[in-house]
């Protein structure tokens, strides 16, 4: 979400000069090369809904439906077309016309991760599996195990340094809290070792955005609006989350901050020292990068620091595939979309991609486990430099 967007003003869609310069930084029109599947297409298709010379069919809401929320039409566009504003919208207000099969799935994606209850049970039943090493079976989705589980030690002491200093408080995200739970304690890790007391923040749902994107506007605001009731800036110095995409939501909240943005500061200003690493990393840039306000040169540049390390970025500059659960309702765009770099990932010998968005890292991990890349791994960038940390 952008700064300070919750009040969304009905957008007229008219305000599209239809002159097509975003079309080839679309990566649904990559993939595609259909005008639906474009975002002056989709424009069209809204406008058709709004003036109701169009009906909300499913095959008029799949082309609403597959749009990543990448915003790089927005980037580019010279008539300043607020195009995340207007797909919001258009989700939101034709939820109800969806497929029963989308509305389920949201429905059960937005249970299962943001209410606490499910969400300690799935992450009860997702440390069994990885427990009983199903993973090593190699059976269908279990594969992935193998990829998310945690690669990092754990090393947390919890130390505090001064009791009258006000903590850091790490909001965990709900994807993040399942599939990326360890990437906390590193952000603890790296805090503790520069003298920074910092905890993880209890009883917090998820920042909204998952529903927010998904058409159940209300639903997200009401989450993001419960999440950030409990950034209590009494006790929290600040409060630092490390899945770009919450980021990328919860910018508006003036006591937070991007995670990987908050530590990488802290590491430049360290002069930190890293262990040897004859190792090749790719980092990818998530499309929430920007809103989330995160120095993606700065990453590049800390990586460089450590000794012997290969560092690469991407040449393919489309979004991954995975936003606005893309992966979820439209799995076969996400692995079509992401290709390319998995194409780099094999011709360049890469042992790690390092990204900092939960989605994405899901992404990839689904693409290496259908490519058989299986010695390439996924980490975050936090817990690669936690792990190489001296
Ligand atoms: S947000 Fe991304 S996927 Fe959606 S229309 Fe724009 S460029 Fe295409
Ligand atoms: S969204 Fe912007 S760049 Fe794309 S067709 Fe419309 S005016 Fe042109």
């Amino acid at each position: 979400m952008k700064k300070n967007d919750f009040n969304i003003k009905m957008l007229d869609p008219e305000n599209c000069a239809m002159c097509g310069m975003c079309t080839n930084y679309c990566p649904t029109y990559k993939i595609s090369k259909n005008e639906s599947e474009s975002p002056r297409g989709r424009i069209s298709i809204i406008e058709g809904l709004n003036k109701g010379e169009l009906k909300p069919t499913a095959s008029a809401l799949k082309h609403l439906n597959s749009c990543t929320m990448c915003l790089a039409c927005e980037s580019i566009c010279p008539a300043q077309v607020n195009f995340y504003d207007l797909m919001v919208q258009a989700r939101d207000k034709y939820f109800h016309k969806q497929k029963l099969i989308f509305k389920i799935k949201s429905l059960l994606l937005s249970i299962f991760f943001t209410k606490n209850i499910f969400r300690i049970f799935i992450k009860k039943i997702f440390n069994i599996l990885i427990k009983v090493r199903l993973d090593k079976a190699k059976i269908g989705i279990f594969k992935n195990l193998q990829y998310i589980k945690t690669n990092t030690k754990k090393r947390i002491n919890f130390k505090t340094y001064d009791t009258n200093r006000k903590n850091i408080g790490i909001f965990t995200g709900c994807a993040t809290d399942i599939f990326q739970e360890s990437v906390s304690r590193d952000c603890i890790d790296i805090l503790n070792r520069n003298n920074i007391n910092a905890e993880i923040l209890k009883n917090i749902k998820c920042c909204g955005s998952l529903d927010f994107h998904n058409g159940r506007k209300t639903m997200g605001l009401k989450n993001y609006h419960d999440t950030v009731s409990k950034f209590n800036t009494n006790k929290y110095k600040k409060i630092i989350g490390y899945a770009s995409g919450c980021s990328a939501f919860l910018m508006s909240n003036k006591n937070y901050e991007d995670a990987t943005s908050y530590i990488l500061n802290i590491l430049t200003k360290s002069n930190a020292n890293f262990k040897t690493s004859y190792l090749k990393v790719c980092i990818h840039k998530p499309c929430t990068t920007r809103l989330a306000n995160i120095n993606f040169e700065n990453l590049i540049q800390i990586l460089k620091m450590v000794p012997e390390l290969s560092v690469s970025i991407f040449d393919d500059k489309y979004c991954c595939g995975a936003g606005a659960q893309n992966l979820l309702h439209n799995k076969n765009n996400s692995l079509e979309i992401i290709n390319p770099k998995i194409s780099f990932l094999d011709k360049n010998n890469i042992d790690i991609i390092l990204t900092y968005n939960v989605g994405c890292s899901l992404n990839f991990i689904s693409a290496i486990n259908t490519n058989n890349l299986e010695n390439v791994k996924v980490m975050h960038p936090i817990s690669f430099l936690n792990d190489r940390l001296i």
